[in-house]
């Protein structure tokens, strides 16, 4: 993809780019709706991404161009002003650039910037993180600044959350700077604190993306966030990382039935988080496997944000030889799953899982077989 992406920049800009960055898709590998109860989480970098080519210009001007509009945008050195229509792709370097002084940081003057990506978008795999990451790395390089990891992601997550507008937890950016290849990254929310853990070899990642969006989602996804509030409130903690299932089985009646299934999901779930580190502290694959099928089975009944066309592609899944366990990663209520499954896991096996979707729903889903991958880098 490097080579790719000077041969882009070659050809859109005239020259080579002085500074080249790349920055990974992620999976939500399990921890679901537990960060902002201040829970764990654990994420995979994979082995697609975003890379971003910079090269400085004297005249003041910044010139961005994405292969996913086509077109250069040109601005001034001062122009933060947040795009829309075919250019909003660019809010989010521009986002990063407008983090930089809250952090304290020096922004750039003017620029080339080229994005280049093998990682489908609206996927659930975080292709904006990636693409955060990777402008915050080359506008930092080029301005000679070397802030540490957690402030790039920082920098990313402000970007997201108040320039670009989407009020995404710490995983996404998290996860794509901290990456590192066979492992997974383990986020305890409160702090935010990262670590790596390894993954034991032989373990496999299909994603399994369905195109389909719950109309209601941004609503949704806020009632989810409200009742898990509640729920903390009437068990008097001030998150639900803080309560466990005793204490919820005591205080059952002060909450609404509803409250109550949300938050047997988290804190079961933060629980999953905790057994899913010590699995693959002893390399128990299948263990691992049991626990993400099971996430996905309290999803589905207790915190209810699947789909029936999720639960199909779970269920073939867990039918089928050689995987591990599968469920819905990211926010739910459509979107993708992912099943982790050995090395030969097949194609073929993949295409029947997809033919029993397409016989019930229409069209298949689209198929991403990926491994982990490098966290965040200057390349
Ligand atoms: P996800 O992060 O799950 O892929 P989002 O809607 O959060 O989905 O982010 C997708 C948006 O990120 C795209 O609509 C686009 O604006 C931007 N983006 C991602 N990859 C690229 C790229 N290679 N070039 C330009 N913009 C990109
Ligand atoms: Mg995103």
């Amino acid at each position: 993809m490097k080579e790719q992406l000077l041969t882009r920049f070659q050809t859109v800009f005239g020259r080579a780019p002085e500074v080249v960055a790349q920055a990974p898709g992620r999976i939500e590998f399990i921890g679901n709706h537990t960060d902002y109860n201040a829970g764990t989480v654990l994420g995979a970098s994979i082995d697609r991404g975003v890379w971003v080519g910079y090269a400085a210009r004297t005249d003041g001007q910044r010139r961005f161009f994405s292969d996913l509009s086509g077109q250069i945008l040109t601005l001034g050195e001062k122009d933060l002003a947040k795009q829309s229509g075919p250019a909003s792709w660019a809010n989010y370097p521009l986002g990063v650039l407008a983090a930089l002084p809250v952090f304290e940081l020096k922004t750039p003057g003017g620029f080339d910037f080229l994005a280049i990506s093998n990682l489908p978008v609206g996927a659930g795999l975080s292709s904006s993180a990636a693409l955060e990451l990777a402008s915050a790395l080359v506008f930092l390089k080029a301005t000679g600044q070397n802030p540490p990891r957690e402030t790039v992601v920082k920098i990313g997550k402000h970007a997201e959350n108040n320039f670009v507008g989407v009020p995404c937890g710490i995983l996404d950016q998290g996860v794509s700077g901290f990456g590192l290849k066979n492992h997974l990254v383990f986020i305890d929310c409160r702090g935010p604190k990262f670590a790596t853990v390894p993954l034991p070899a032989g373990a496999h990642f299909w994603i399994f993306n369905t195109h389909t969006k719950h109309a209601l989602v941004d609503g949704l996804y806020a009632a989810r966030h409200k009742e898990c509030m509640e729920a903390a409130k009437a068990l008097g903690v001030s998150a639900l990382v803080e309560a466990d299932l005793p204490k919820l089985e005591a205080s059952k009646a002060k909450l609404s039935p509803t409250a109550y299934k949300r938050a047997k999901h988290v804190i079961e779930e933060i629980a999953r988080v905790e057994q899913t580190n010590q699995a693959l502290k002893v390399g128990d694959l299948k263990k691992v496997g049991q626990l993400l099928t099971a996430s996905h089975r309290s999803s589905q009944t207790q915190f209810e944000n699947s789909t029936p066309e999720l639960d199909t592609l779970v269920d073939a899944l867990v039918a089928t030889p050689h995987v591990f366990g599968a469920r819905l990663t990211g926010g739910g209520f459509g979107g993708a799953v992912m099943a982790m499954t050995d090395s030969t896991f097949s194609e073929t096996q993949a295409r029947q899982v997809a033919a029993t979707y397409a016989k019930k729903y229409g069209s298949e889903p689209e198929l991403l077989h990926c491994q982990t991958g490098d966290g965040a880098k200057v390349v």
